[in-house]
């Protein structure tokens, strides 16, 4: 495949001096960015549309469809869209395409905000067995949490069960900071409380925490890493996939020092994975960062053996990163057009597992909707068992494998 690789594939951008271009501030600022109600929402449809110079984006459609669903775009994504039709990929462009925009699809369907709201569901599942959590704080089990760092992200992806948390960024945002407040002194209280029960792992999440600047970044991993019990903080992001500007030297040299630390990408089709996003990606590993996706598993996207077995095994090992998990969508309103049968899921992971190396194999999961977390999901080779021990399915046939009872 040819790619181009010039910014002047998008005529505006050649005249964008480098030091503009790189800079992950400039790439936010010129972000098209639309939440409901936004009154610019026509000038920033308008840019988009040049950006994207597509005769089949349907203007009208879009704007309507922007009246429910935000729309985000960096410079950065939207040339590497172009790049992809132009370069001979039309099919990736399209396939992205489908997560980067509100499609017809979510047009008909009534959102019940409360619903919504709540993310993965109910307030049960957030808390799980764990009463008077912070706000900010999820917890499922004893010895790791999820604290929203950030409601803002820096892409409006169209599967994503908080869509309507980050599309509300303004108002939610001036709570964060409170919240993380909250989300460190609970940590803290537990973990001197409970210290047979401490929480060693704590997930940063959003939004996006790699919205936030280096400063206020740094601060929060100082203050986790500064409480007793807490061996490895994770960064839950998109930032790498549609902004790698972030990946700053600077940026690298502050997570250096919260060793060990890990970044979790959600990675979620070989597209996305340009020039760019690959020296990101590089920067970060050479300096120790672990890297893993999580990889959303989505209809008419990547829900098809070749383009995953290309993102997990021809991308993901090259850079380094280790293919976490493979998640099977959380069920949200407006985003059914995405699932895929759980049955194709497990055809697919047989195909992973049969084709691929050991260090390409995600976890495929879903995650409860009664507070149990994620639940793993495996293709089970087992056909039977007697008394004398189990009938096993394998790539060259049927095996009877002895275990007597
Ligand atoms: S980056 Fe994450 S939180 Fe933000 S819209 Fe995408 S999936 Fe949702």
């Amino acid at each position: 495949m040819k790619l181009l690789s010039g910014r002047d594939t998008i005529p505006e951008f050649a005249a964008v001096p480098d030091s503009d271009w790189g800079r992950w501030q400039w790439q936010k600022q010129h972000s098209v960015t639309i939440y409901p109600n936004d009154c610019n929402k026509a000038r920033k449809l308008a840019t988009l549309f040049r950006w994207l110079d597509d005769s089949n984006l349907n203007l009208e459609l879009l704007s309507e469809l922007a009246e429910v669903w935000a729309i985000n775009i960096t410079p950065h994504t939207a040339l590497q869209l172009v790049r992809l039709r132009q370069g001979g990929r039309a099919d990736w462009y399209a396939q992205m395409l489908k997560y980067l925009l509100p499609t017809r699809e979510r047009l008909d369907i009534k959102v019940p905000q409360q619903f919504v709201r709540e993310g993965m569901g109910t307030e049960e599942r957030r808390q799980s067995a764990y009463r008077d959590l912070p706000w900010s704080v999820t917890r499922l089990y004893d010895n790791r949490v999820v604290v929203r760092a950030s409601t803002i992200c820096a892409v409006a992806c169209q599967f994503c069960f908080r869509q309507h948390d980050v599309a509300e960024h303004h108002e939610l945002e001036r709570n964060v900071q409170n919240g993380i407040k909250s989300a460190i002194g609970y940590v803290r209280k537990w973990n001197i409380e409970n210290p047979l029960r401490r929480i060693s792992d704590v997930i940063l999440s959003g939004g996006d925490p790699l919205s936030l600047g280096d400063k206020a970044l740094g601060e929060i991993l100082a203050a986790f890493k500064a409480i007793g019990g807490v061996e490895l903080v994770r960064i839950d992001t998109k930032y790498p996939a549609v902004l790698p500007q972030r990946i700053t030297p600077e940026l690298v040299q502050l997570l250096r020092t919260f060793q060990p630390i890990m970044m979790s990408i959600h990675f979620t089709h070989p597209g996305e994975l340009c020039a760019e996003v690959k020296r990101a990606c590089d920067l970060l590993a050479d300096n120790g960062i672990m890297l893993a996706s999580h990889t959303p598993l989505l209809r008419g996207v990547n829900d098809d053996r070749e383009t995953l077995k290309t993102l997990f095994w021809n991308e993901f090992v090259q850079m380094r990163t280790r293919p976490h998990l493979l998640i099977h969508t959380i069920d949200t309103p407006g985003t059914g057009h995405f699932r895929v049968p759980l049955e194709q899921g497990l055809d697919i992971m047989r195909f992973l597992e049969a084709d691929l190396s050991g260090p390409a194999h995600p976890l495929f999961i879903v995650y409860s909707t009664k507070g149990g977390g994620k639940i793993h999901l495996l293709p089970s080779p087992i056909k039977n068992r007697t008394s004398d021990g189990w009938m096993m399915d394998t790539w060259v046939g049927e095996e009877f494998y002895a275990d007597p009872i």
